[in-house]
């Protein structure tokens, strides 16, 4: 599995690129920094079973739709984690 870094999780509210807010920790962590021991993974399309990565930061959903691998995929119905 890849590294758990705070930008993956559920609980990290990005502040600009580098840096953001853990609401677990409750303080401002880096966002490349390893996260908490209670990091939820958040939905992305680069988790999905459904991602094809065609060139580097860019793939398709499906092999249909063209979709960027770190697109929040929280609200979608065909989102299927990776086997991890
Ligand atoms: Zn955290």
């Amino acid at each position: 599995m890849e590294k758990k870094t705070h930008i993956d999780c559920e609980e990290y509210l990005a502040i600009d690129v580098f840096k953001g807010f853990c609401n677990v920790k409750k303080t401002t962590v880096m966002a490349d920094e390893e996260g908490c021991d209670d990091f939820t993974q958040v939905k992305k399309c680069r988790f999905c079973k459904h991602y094809n990565e065609t060139e580097e930061h860019l793939g398709t959903c499906m092999n249909e739709a063209v979709t960027y691998p770190d697109l929040l995929a929280k609200t979608c119905d065909s989102f299927n984690w990776l086997d991890r």
